[in-house]
């Protein structure tokens, strides 16, 4: 039996990147992984395979309807939906290997199959043809992430109700697409299957789509997806889907109670969001407490009630996406080596990776709202923009929101061309508590997109010059 530092469970973004850290401080390391392939939801159904299908049919979707402006003629594109798939794969595969690669070069023992925590100290791996071995080690982090979210009285076949991962495999486009959650799952995946040729309904319970994001972003948004054939049905719940001939028969109903409508669908995507992921850990046995939604409990510190074991990622409060739970693996991994760790959670960003794509990082206008905090807004909207214009993606906008007294940054909000590369600025310029006018004051390349953020910024301190 080998003795380690850390096992680490599962091998997403967050438990990959604490096993590498770790190891880089010079921990002793295993990872067990269920999955045949390392990478955890983000790189085998997640962030990537859908951002290689969001590329690809956005190109589709240039060759398409951009081209032309530009005077450039081309005859209709045609979709090799097979070829399509084999690059998502491709992409796919290739991330899964170097992750491998990754765990190799730094010394890290991978086992496959499934961990259970025995006790604080001791992790068995119950491999595919059921054998098993026990770990003993010093410190365990569980990453083992997330699932899909069911929808009551719903069931996902994959085929024709499906969920995410279902929606990342297709085989045909469907005629017609209803996406139940206005999230950014579904806008991601709505878009991809629109761009392809599938008439879209999002159903969102909500009456705004992408939820906790600012609500201007999200009105304006909801517009720029609507111009591009998107359908919404908000303050909707669908309560039911049913086989009709080859179809499907959607049930929506007011959010709030009333008369049923009936929505034809070729397929339904259900991405009403995700729960923590936690089955077959042995948790209730070792003694680790959950929270009432299930996710694992900690402290802070990633440290959960039972000394020695931690918990990191989407198994954990928090925004469930890939860079918080790598950040919170590298905090750890810190923690454990004896450095000091830390993620400043009030600068996570955000992206919708749409066309435009959605960006934001801190505080909205409603949270800053809600807490009282006197604040002012600049606005710079991509029209104005020469790069923009050259490029034919002028719409959306840059918000920038500071405090009222200090003028310290306390959120930035971006939709247009680029807008997920465009925020990491913001986020930067936050981390060192900078201001409005800091922003505004740096020297920013033309013609660039990034320019409309420095005139968001000028727009919040004092005026801007192009507007
Ligand atoms: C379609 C889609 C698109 C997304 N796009 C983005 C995006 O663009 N950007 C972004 O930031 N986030 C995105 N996300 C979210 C992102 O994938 C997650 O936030 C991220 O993967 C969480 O990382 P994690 O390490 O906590 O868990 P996961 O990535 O879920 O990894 C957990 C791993 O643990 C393994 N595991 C579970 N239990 C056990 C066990 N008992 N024994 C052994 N192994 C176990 C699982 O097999 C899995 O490999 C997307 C998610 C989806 C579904």
């Amino acid at each position: 039996m080998s003795q380690y530092d850390l096992v680490v469970i599962g091998t997403g973004p967050g438990g990959y990147v604490c096993a590498i850290k770790a190891a880089q401080l010079g921990l002793k390391v295993a990872v067990v992984e269920k999955r045949a392939t390392h990478g955890g939801t983000c790189l085998n159904v997640g962030c990537i395979p859908s951002k290689a299908l969001l590329h690809a049919s956005e190109m589709f979707e240039e060759a398409g309807h951009g081209f032309e402006s530009l005077g450039i003629k081309v005859s209709k594109p045609k979709l090799d939906l097979p070829v399509m798939m084999k690059h998502k794969q491709d992409v796919i595969d290739s991330n899964v290997n170097g992750v491998a690669f990754l765990l190799k070069k730094n010394k890290i023992e991978p086992f496959h199959g499934l961990g259970r925590i025995l006790s604080a100290g001791k992790v068995e791996v119950t491999a595919e043809d059921g054998s098993k071995t026990v770990l003993e080690t010093k410190n365990i982090v569980i990453a083992t992430g997330s699932e899909v979210m069911p929808l009551p009285g719903v069931e996902i076949d994959e085929k024709q109700v499906v969920s995410s991962t279902g929606a990342l495999e297709l085989e045909k486009v469907p005629g017609k697409l209803v996406v139940v959650g206005g999230g950014v799952i579904g806008l991601e995946l709505g878009s991809v299957w629109g761009r392809l040729g599938a008439e879209v309904t999002v159903v969102e319970f909500m009456d705004k789509i992408l939820g906790p994001m600012d609500g201007d972003v999200s009105k304006n948004f909801q517009r720029m997806l609507k111009k591009q054939g998107m359908e919404f049905k908000l303050s909707s719940k669908v309560t039911g889907v049913a086989k009709k001939g080859k179809g499907l028969e959607v049930t929506v109903e007011p959010a709030k109670g009333g008369d049923a409508q009936v929505l034809e669908a070729d397929v339904v995507l259900v991405a009403i969001g995700r729960r923590p992921y936690t089955e077959g850990l042995g948790l209730q046995e070792a003694g680790v407490a959950l929270d009432a939604r299930g996710r694992i409990e900690t402290n802070g510190h990633y440290a959960t009630n039972v000394p020695g074991i931690y918990a990191i990622g989407d198994v954990i409060v928090g925004p469930m996406l890939a860079h918080k739970a790598e950040d919170e693996g590298v905090a750890l991994a810190e923690m454990l080596a004896g450095q000091a760790g830390h993620v400043n959670y009030d600068v996570i960003p955000g992206v919708v990776y749409t066309q435009p794509e959605v960006a934001s990082v801190g505080k909205t206008e409603e949270e800053l709202k809600a807490a009282g905090v006197t604040y002012k807004a600049g606005k710079f909207a991509f029209a104005a923009n020469g790069r923009a214009r050259a490029m034919n993606h002028t719409d959306g906008f840059v918000k920038v929101l500071a405090d009222a007294e200090t003028d310290r940054v306390l959120g930035v909000h971006i939709i247009g061309f680029g807008a997920g590369e465009m925020i990491h600025e913001a986020a930067v310029l936050m981390e060192f508590g900078g201001s409005s006018e800091d922003l505004g004051r740096t020297c920013h390349a033309h013609p660039t997109m990034s320019e409309a953020v420095k005139e968001a910024a000028l727009s919040t301190f004092f005026k801007p010059i192009h507007a």
